[in-house]
């Protein structure tokens, strides 16, 4: 066949995952589609993968994604004709303490909320589906019967012989050497055996994609690993059936092959290859073994299967993948580039991923947005930072290291810090704060008090700074308090138009006159949240953004893709030049009323209004908005003067008790409010209207906006899920999130975010409650509900409205 000049869409690398984006493309009709793969198909990491295949991760999704990637493989072989060598044998976890236990517990629940089986089973038990292992040092193990494993290189070439027969054109030897990038529009690929014009190009190049990236200018944060397993000769009672084993303690995993053994693991000590750069010619190649490297898991392994110590080693394989700074995979649009998208860096898990992450690309592409909430993997997680190579080597070895270390609810990674600080830092590290890093940003988490150390200590129980996350909140309930902000996003947008852009973005009302602060979504197509953040009118033509501090590339890309064209308006990142300090209380209005230059009455600053104010000579920009439930100002001043209004707040709020104040409080306080997070409560697949949140849509205005059809779709018909608040009294049990919800016994949803509320002194939890007859308020408050916490069902109580309402809790006391 001719060598093509043009083309649809380009995919650049044919590994596993460019093979599954193509054919999920080809389904979707798409098929005008050329692969192109530098060597041979597979000669990158697919070959040599070990082929086991888990679905069980944190995000419902991405749980479902890889849900489907079973489902494909059940069908591949039957409908390409082509061997896959996929079983669907089941995969056991085992604990061997009882924290382990507590974790497994805890995704034996996750499992069950996002409707996948996993029965927690007793060592004996365990034994049965694994005869060959000494169970000696268990406590317990759980059971996922629609895990399997698969014949890796098999299931690329299975989904390739498929696209190939819809359409897509293969073509391997052929190397893209660069990617033409024309008004920040893909416009082609250079190859040595000529270009080809096409409109989209996907990067699947592995752990090439970082260096394919470059060649654009898009930043794909991966770094190559050495990653090594033993294949053995055939061992007695080794079954063809044999279930996957995973046993994190002993940090290894096992599948069944040839009636023999693949045994690897994760060192905590992981060796990173080709920092220079991947070598030339390095297809279908292994890298030398490392046997002293590989030695402690070869131990480990010998406790746990003991007949290993006869058995014959077959093969020794010592395979680079492309690891990520947080261990998931990259997935999207690029925010550099339009029309650029990305799939890479997966982990050690890409043949688990394939199925689920090319349909999912391939529907992206299709639809020009991402077909469900995939944040957890999405390209726009990461920002600046990532673009350092040595920060992400870094993180990337610390994440390697933790693949199978307790998973620690609140848990921080320690490497790569600190890299982006407030000008506070110094002060507040001096006042116990002890820090939690978000895209790269210091953040107090909490204060320890004189004579505690400032250190998470993590268990699956009350960590060690629960006490005082209580009194922070307390302060913040009953006197006054500063929370350090400044790693909030902010944005400027400005321009002729800048009106009638903003009020096509976002869902509430922006046209509101200069001075006004508005709360608002910004909605996809489907009507679901893309953005949750305020918009304050700083001039006719100019809105200054807030958004979460981990939002700051997502919403940036979010709102520059959706201005309509035409429009003459500019959007710029001005994070770096305000530093944000939040002043929440009741008594907030007597501090900053003391010191500032202007009226912050009621009547001259109201709720939902910013003005500028002047506190130890500096213009500060107060924004009358709160996230805890308590009266305040969020106060953006320029970063050279934050340690000038920190004192002087300081200073004036000390009679009225003023306390510094972290996250972990603003959590608590937010769940008893009622308020939602985007990423958890509200996201891509929640709409306004799902999520209590109608209140803040124009809705009754003529107005057009983006997301706006879909939501008058959706008014017109039953909710198919509603959210709702839980509680549990009872202090011992802990509410992390993810904890299945049960309505008059039958399963209804699971929760999205979870935690402690200190004043009203109950458990708190928001979730979804389904059904797909609609979710009628009298239906919802009617239900006896239940939640299933670790495996165990506890009695919860249901609530429509904020548990706590600051007005009606003063009028009451
Ligand atoms: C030792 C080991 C064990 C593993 N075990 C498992 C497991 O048990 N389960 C699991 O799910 N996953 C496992 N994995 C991970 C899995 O192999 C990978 O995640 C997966 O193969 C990645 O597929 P990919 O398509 O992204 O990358 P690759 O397979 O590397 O494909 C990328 C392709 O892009 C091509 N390419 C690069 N640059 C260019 C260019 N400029 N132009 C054209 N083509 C280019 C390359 O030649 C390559 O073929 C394991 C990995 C290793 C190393």
């Amino acid at each position: 066949m001719a060598f093509p000049t043009q083309a649809r869409i380009v995919i650049i690398g044919g590994g596993i995952i460019g093979c599954s984006t193509a054919y999920h493309l080809v389904r979707l009709g798409w098929s005008d589609v050329v692969l192109l793969e530098r060597a041979k198909l597979t000669s990158g990491s697919t070959w040599h993968a070990a082929g086991l295949v888990g679905q069980l991760r944190t995000s419902a999704n991405i749980t479902q994604l890889l849900k489907y990637s079973v489902e494909l493989y059940d069908r591949l072989e039957a409908e390409t004709g082509q061997a896959t060598g996929w079983k669907r044998n089941g995969g056991l976890r085992l604990a061997c303490n009882g924290e382990r236990m507590t974790e497994i517990k805890r995704q034996a629940t996750t499992a069950h909320s996002f409707g996948l089986e996993m029965e927690l089973l007793t060592p004996a038990e365990a034994k049965k589906l694994w005869p060959i292992m000494d169970i000696s040092d268990l406590v317990g193990a759980a059971f996922l019967p629609t895990d399997g494993q698969a014949n890796p290189a098999d299931i690329a070439q299975a989904l390739a012989k498929g696209a190939r027969a819809g359409g897509a054109q293969f073509i391997e030897d052929c190397p893209v050497t660069a990617v033409e990038v024309r008004n920040g529009e893909v416009f082609g690929v250079t190859t040595p055996q000529g270009a080809i014009r096409c409109s989209i190009v996907v990067n699947c190049a592995g752990q090439w994609a970082r260096e394919v990236g470059k060649l654009s200018g898009v930043s794909v944060p991966l770094q190559s690993v050495q990653h090594q397993y033993l294949v053995t000769e055939p061992i007695a009672g080794v079954p063809r059936n044999l279930p996957t084993l995973r046993d994190p303690d002993r940090l290894i995993y096992f599948k069944e092959e040839v009636g023999g053994l693949v045994m690897g693991g994760y060192e905590p000590n992981p060796i990173p290859w080709a920092l220079e750069g991947i070598p030339e010619g390095f297809h279908f190649a292994l890298l030398d073994s490392n046997s002293d490297h590989f030695e402690p898991l070869m131990s480990q392994a010998l406790a746990r299967v003991p007949a290993l110590e006869t058995a014959g080693i077959k093969r020794f394989i010592n395979g680079p993948e492309s690891f990520t700074p947080d261990g998931n995979f990259i997935l999207g649009e690029a925010p550099e580039v339009r029309n650029y998208f990305v799939g890479a860096g997966f982990n050690a898990f890409g043949i688990a991923s394939a199925g689920g992450a090319g349909r999912a690309l391939a529907e992206w592409i299709a639809a020009g947005e991402a077909p469900m909430d995939l944040w957890p993997v999405d390209i726009r997680r990461f920002a600046q930072l990532q673009r350092d190579r040595r920060w992400v080597l870094t993180r990337t070895l610390e994440a390697y290291g933790k693949h199978y270390t307790m998973a620690w609810p609140h848990e921080e990674y320690e490497s790569g810090r600190p890299a982006r600080v407030s000008p506070l830092y110094d002060r507040l590290m001096a006042q116990g704060a002890c820090f939690g890093s978000k895209l790269g940003w210091e953040r107090p988490n909490w204060f320890a008090p004189e004579g505690m150390e400032p250190r998470d200590i993590y268990s699956y129980g009350r960590q060690n700074w629960f006490g005082s996350v209580g009194e922070e909140h307390k302060a913040c309930r009953e006197r006054v308090v500063v929370f350090d902000q400044t790693s909030f996003a902010k944005f400027e947008f400005s321009g002729a138009h800048a009106e009638a852009a903003l009020s096509w973005i976002a869902s509430n009302d922006v046209a509101k006159p200069v001075g006004s602060l508005v709360y608002t979504q910004m909605l996809n197509k489907r009507g679901g949240i893309e953005c949750d953040l305020t918009v304050s009118r700083l001039a006719e033509d100019r809105y200054y953004i807030v958004t979460g501090t981990g939002f700051a590339t997502h919403d940036f890309a979010w709102i520059k893709a959706n201005i309509p064209g035409g429009l003459e308006v500019q959007l710029s990142d001005v994070t770096s030049a305000y530093a944000v300090l939040s002043l929440m209380g009741p008594r907030s209005r007597e501090v900053l009323g003391a010191i500032a230059g202007g009226d912050v009455s009621n009547a001259a600053f109201p709720f939902g209004a910013w003005r500028e104010i002047m506190i130890a000579g500096s213009a500060v920009r107060a924004l009358r908005v709160t996230y805890v439930g308590e009266l305040g100002w969020e106060l953006h001043m320029p970063v050279e003067t934050a340690l000038a209004v920190y004192e002087a707040l300081m200073a004036a709020g000390k009679k009225h008790g003023i306390a510094n104040a972290g996250y972990r409080a603003i959590e608590s306080l937010r769940l008893e409010k009622g308020y939602r997070a985007w990423g958890s409560d509200i996201g891509p697949d929640h709409t306004p209207l799902e999520a209590g949140l109608g209140w803040a849509v124009k809705m009754k205005r003529n107005t057009p906006f983006l997301g706006r059809e879909a939501l008058l779709a959706q008014s017109e018909k039953p909710l198919p899920k509603r959210l709702a608040c839980f509680t549990v009294d009872d202090p011992n049990i802990v509410l992390l999130g993810r904890e299945t919800i049960f309505r008059d016994g039958k399963q209804v949803g699971w929760l999205t975010g979870a935690g402690w509320g200190y004043t009203v002194a109950k458990n708190i939890g928001f979730g979804y409650v389904r059904n797909k007859d609609g979710v009628p308020i009298d239906w919802l408050t009617s239900g006896r509900y239940e939640l299933e916490v670790a495996n165990e069902r506890v009695p919860a109580a249901l609530h429509m409205s904020a548990l706590y309402d600051p007005a009606m809790a003063r009028i009451k006391a």
